[in-house]
């Protein structure tokens, strides 16, 4: 189907209820084998069809301006595209920041070298970033991951959010996955989610959500933000499986939609909570059929704002 890229719906209402899928991450008997995915990594990407990122942002009625929380945002932070210029309004997470990383970047495919350099991720050396994988269309993850972003950073702000993206395809190539991590850190974020899709076998359906394992190595050392992320990442997975209607992964995670795993760099290297987001396979038919619907893209920020929004509640 045509790649819809309509600016996001922004008045659309949420659902108050949010105690409802905190528990119930997994909604659905499908087996799950032990499967692996490329998570960070994704195969490499055809070209984007010409897409239009959305940039679309909401102007919030009744909105007020909003004191500058102190020490929240460093300026020193280097290639985050930040979308606070306006009030924000007051709401629910007034004063909380959230940092969206959007998986990738399309021009990654046109920088090849610099991507392939290595870069330390605390217990190795890893690629600085990858392409990403993208539908048989040729439905980019790259484009996915800044569309659902927008969405996403749309939804938040209209709860009084300050957001920061990590990049907004306003530079070449990258970030890579040390600096992702060192925007979230910088930011003192309250909460970073890294959105992606994945690219695996047909047949391998659904949404996980990527936890990061104990780590300590190198510059890397994570029990600091073990907890807090898998709290973080459960309350995603309910949320986005309630919104979306899709099921917990049916090849990784045994059927919980959670997924642990050592070696990201993006969230080796993280000193705040941060979780990865796949939200479906972009190599099913089936799932890419949804992943290119702009308005499934909108659910699945949905899903993603009403469990960032549950974490940062408590
Ligand atoms: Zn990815």
């Amino acid at each position: 189907m045509p790649y819809d890229d309509s600016p996001p719906s922004t008045r659309r209402a949420r659902p108050l209820s949010v105690a409802a899928a905190l528990a119930a991450v997994c909604l659905t008997a499908a087996g799950c084998g032990g499967g692996q995915e490329t998570g960070e990594d994704g195969a490499a990407s055809p070209r984007p069809g010409g897409e239009a990122a959305t940039s679309a942002a909401p102007t919030p009625t009744g909105k007020q301006p909003e004191p500058t929380v102190s020490g929240s945002a460093s300026p020193s932070v280097s290639g985050s595209a930040s979308a606070s210029a306006k009030p924000l309004p007051k709401g629910p997470l007034t004063g909380r920041t959230v940092v969206i990383d959007p998986g990738h970047n399309p021009g990654n495919r046109d920088h090849t070298r610099e991507i392939n350099e290595q870069v330390d991720i605390g217990t190795g050396r890893k690629e600085c970033d990858t392409t990403g994988t993208a539908t048989n269309d040729g439905y980019a993850e790259a484009r996915f991951t800044l569309d659902v972003s927008h969405r996403l950073r749309a939804l938040l702000e209209a709860e009084g959010a300050r957001v920061r993206l990590t990049h907004d395809a306003d530079r070449p190539f990258g970030p890579c996955i040390d600096e992702r991590a060192r925007i979230g850190n910088e930011a003192k974020a309250d909460a970073v989610v890294s959105v992606h899709a994945d690219g695996s076998a047909v047949g391998n359906r659904g949404f996980h959500v990527i936890l990061p394992a104990g780590v300590k190595g190198g510059g890397a050392d994570t029990s600091k933000i073990v907890k807090s992320s898998a709290d973080l990442g459960a309350r995603i997975a309910g949320h986005f499986a309630r919104t979306t209607g899709s099921a917990p992964s049916n090849y990784l995670g045994g059927n919980t939609g959670l997924d642990t795993r050592d070696d990201l760099g993006g969230l080796n290297l993280s000193t705040v909570p941060k979780v990865f987001v796949e939200c479906g396979n972009m190599r099913d038919p089936k799932d890419a059929a949804l992943l290119t619907s702009a308005r499934w893209r909108q659910k699945a920020a949905q899903g993603l704002a009403d469990g960032i929004t549950s974490y940062l509640k408590g």
